[in-house]
């Protein structure tokens, strides 16, 4: 049965999704594309035009409840895929609760005045989306996503008891620049400036930024130095997997993009506190985004691979074993098939395939769902489908 999804934001991660929901035409019958600037969303329709799924496109503020809900009751779709900025989460949320709509997001709520990025604020919905009888599927992306997906099928297919989770992720991408971001620069800057943590029997450890280096042998991309971040799908993983003991996230970055980042640090250019400049006040962190290039620039100059995962230890029947689940993507390839780069490829296609599980009712609430709380299988035969395979390794390398 062919469904109706209205996707808002026309980013990176938009693009990506909107490609894959056309390629899924049998799924995807019509979609609307609502943003912030609307010739953006013109301009991805017209590229996109001519295929057998309709598309039409509209201004929207995310952040305006009353505009949103009067959008999504006229448009009346079965589900609505968030792809603008994690600010705007709890306003659509809002809105979907009031429009009678099904709600999917990559990143959770994020308050624009600090850089904390926690569940609670989503979690607090629960209740309400189960009364109305509708479903909030969170984290749809990769990492949350992807990673949280790896995780529920690790334990339903390997292992009776998971107790350490590593998750890496990889980008040897070289765009060229000394400095840029592959996503939104100011939500990219915001979370590998926090402070690192992990979750370790029953609590947080925090670290200072950076503070934990550790070099990992990556399968089809080599030695590459990851550092310790806090990561958000940790903090619902920590709940949803019985026995766990662990989480642990890491990121690889190359020296010149650390050497910039220090730089900027400390001149106070990653700083989210208002400052006065010529009698107005600019935070710091949103103006250099406007001088960094955009990320959807570098879809054409960017080469390599991606590699995300999770290394997974435990036990089944009694014993000590091991698993890695993987995907392996090339910048290349994605922008010959899309246009854009890895990073918003591996986000846009798991955001296609959570908005296709929900519209289609093989996940089916009601309530606000992790994307771990529901059956793997599905997820992950889709991905194998829609261009992100997976492999799998019973011997990994481990982290120390
Ligand atoms: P971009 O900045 O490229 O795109 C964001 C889009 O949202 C833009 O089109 C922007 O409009 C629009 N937007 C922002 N504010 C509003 C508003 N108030 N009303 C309407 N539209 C608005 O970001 P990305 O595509 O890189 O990222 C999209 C999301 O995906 C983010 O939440 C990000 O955190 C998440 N993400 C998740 C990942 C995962 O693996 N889970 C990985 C990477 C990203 P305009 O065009 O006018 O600027």
């Amino acid at each position: 049965m062919m469904g109706k999804a209205l996707v808002i934001g026309c980013g990176g991660v938009a693009s990506v999704a909107v490609h894959k929901c056309c390629q899924n035409s049998e799924e995807f019958g019509e979609i609307m594309i609502a943003s912030r600037t609307k010739s953006k969303c013109d301009a991805l329709a017209e590229k996109l035009s001519g295929g057998r799924t309709k598309i039409r496109t509209a201004h929207v503020d995310a952040d305006n409840v009353e505009e949103l809900t009067a959008l999504i009751k006229d448009f009346r779709p079965d589900v609505v895929l968030n792809l603008a900025l994690p600010y705007q989460d709890l306003h659509i949320m809002e809105a979907c609760l009031a429009a009678g709509a099904n709600y999917v997001d990559t990143a959770n709520y994020e308050p624009l005045d600090t850089a904390k990025f926690e569940y609670k604020w989503q979690w607090a919905y629960r209740e309400r989306f189960k009364e109305a009888g509708l479903t909030a599927l969170l984290g749809s992306g990769f990492d949350p996503g992807v990673t949280s997906v790896f995780a529920a099928y690790a334990l339903k297919h390997y292992f009776d008891e998971i107790n350490y989770i590593d998750i890496l992720d990889c980008n040897a991408g070289d765009h060229g620049y000394p400095f840029a971001t592959n996503f939104n620069p100011e939500i990219n800057i915001r979370e590998v400036s926090a402070k690192g943590s992990y979750w370790e029997n029953g609590h947080w450890v925090e670290t200072e930024p950076m503070e934990i280096k550790r070099v990992y042998d990556f399968p089809e991309v080599g030695p590459r130095d990851m550092y310790l971040l806090h990561h958000e799908e940790i903090e619902s993983l920590a709940l949803n997997i019985p026995g766990i003991k662990r989480i642990r996230f890491f990121m690889t970055f190359g020296q010149s993009y650390l050497m910039h980042l220090k730089c900027l640090q400390n001149v106070g250019m990653t700083s989210i506190e208002p400052i006065d400049y010529k009698g107005q006040k600019i935070i710091p962190l949103q103006f250099l985004r406007a001088v960094l290039p955009d990320p959807a620039s570098l879809g054409p100059r960017t080469k390599g691979k991606t590699n995300i995962g999770c290394i997974f230890c435990g036990k089944k029947d009694g014993k000590e074993k091991s698993y890695y689940l993987y995907n392996v993507c090339d910048h290349e390839e994605c922008y010959k098939e899309v246009g854009s780069q890895a990073v918003s490829y591996t986000t846009g296609v798991p955001a296609m395939i959570g908005a296709m599980l929900i519209m289609n009712g093989t996940w089916k609430g009601p309530g606000v769902f992790n994307i771990e709380e529901f059956d793997p299988d599905p997820f992950m035969e889709a991905l194998n489908k829609w261009g992100l395979p997976w492999q799998e390794s019973f011997s990994p390398e481990l982290v120390d």
